[in-house]
């Protein structure tokens, strides 16, 4: 298991601005996140500072990107599946389907939550069967009838977290091409047929499918699209505030150790204020990792 300083989840401005400071103070840092920054949708930046001329946002990224690679930052270009804090040995874990990762201190940059799927019944049934943790929740299915609804890496990922509990793990796609090889899934049984709704009307009862079966559940486990930091949050307790991860003036979470910057944690989303923020961040690891040792 490779053990950094630092480890930074997310390519964008907030992760690489704050990379630039951790390795600058000799923190052994690494920024892992997938290719897919708010930035790379912006064709032309105007209105940050310094720019004599408008700049794509996938050329601001790419500068930053060799910015961070010269000063000996690791990068890896991987999905997050899930951070742990590891209470022994106080350092987090961070796990994507490559590797597992540990450091002293890790900041969450992973821009702003994508829209999650909508389904008939999702939220009326929130925490009456439906849930966005296996950790936290899992234990609840003991020996039940329980499903993930996903459809690539995350989802599997939380399908395997849950046979800890149970055996009886169906994985809905909701009319997606399952991103996983036979071999990987051969635990679970999967349903690509789309989804009509949620039946269940006190509690989850099962899931309707646009076929007109309905499969009787007992819960639903939702790990839908790439992890986000409010489902990263959920699972280590992080507080969240319509749907941003909540910081204090230095970026710090609830979570000692646990830093967020960035669209990730509300207000204003830009580029300015996202680097600004992971500079915060980077200086705030930056004293964290040292006072730690
Ligand atoms: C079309 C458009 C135009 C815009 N124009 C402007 C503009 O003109 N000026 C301006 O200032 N701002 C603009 N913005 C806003 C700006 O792009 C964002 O505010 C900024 O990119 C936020 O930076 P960030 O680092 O917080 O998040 P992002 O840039 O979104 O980066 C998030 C990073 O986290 C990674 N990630 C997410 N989940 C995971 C996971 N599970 N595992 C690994 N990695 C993960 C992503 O792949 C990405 O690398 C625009 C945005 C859009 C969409």
């Amino acid at each position: 298991m490779k053990t950094f300083d630092a480890i930074i989840i997310g390519k964008g401005p907030a992760g690489i601005s704050a990379a630039l400071y951790t390795a600058r103070a000799n923190l052994s840092t690494l920024v892992i996140g997938k290719n897919e920054s708010s930035l790379n949708k912006a064709p032309s930046i105007e209105n940050y500072y310094g720019l004599s001329e408008p700049l794509s946002g996938e050329k601001l990224l790419a500068v930053g990107m060799e910015q961070v690679k010269a000063l000996g930052v690791t990068v890896a270009d991987e999905e997050v599946l899930s951070i742990t804090k590891l209470f022994e040995e106080n350092l987090f874990g961070v796990t994507s389907k490559e590797n597992t990762y540990q450091a002293k201190t890790v900041l969450i940059a992973t821009g702003k939550p994508q829209k999650k799927i909508k389904l008939e019944g999702l939220e009326r049934l929130e925490g009456r069967g439906i849930s966005y943790c296996t950790t936290c929740d899992g234990f609840f299915f003991r020996k039940a009838k329980v499903g993930v609804l996903g459809y690539n890496e995350y989802a599997l990922h939380e399908a395997e977290e849950l046979l800890t509990f149970t055996e009886d793990i169906t994985i809905f796609t909701g009319g997606k091409e399952m991103e996983a090889s036979e071999e990987e899934t051969g635990k679970f049984k999967i349903i690509k047929e789309p989804i009509e709704a949620l039946s269940g009307t006190e509690r989850l009862e099962g899931i309707k499918l646009k076929n007109g079966e309905t499969i009787p559940l007992q819960g639903l486990f939702v790990a839908y699209g790439t992890a986000s930091s409010v489902d990263f949050a959920q699972k280590l307790g992080v507080l969240v505030e319509d749907g941003s991860i909540k910081v204090n003036a230095d970026m710090a979470t609830n979570i000692d150790g646990l830093f967020a910057a960035g669209d990730c944690t509300g207000g204003f989303k830009q580029v300015s204020v996202a680097v600004g923020q992971g500079a915060v961040a980077g200086k705030s690891m930056i004293d964290y990792a040292k006072k730690r040792g």
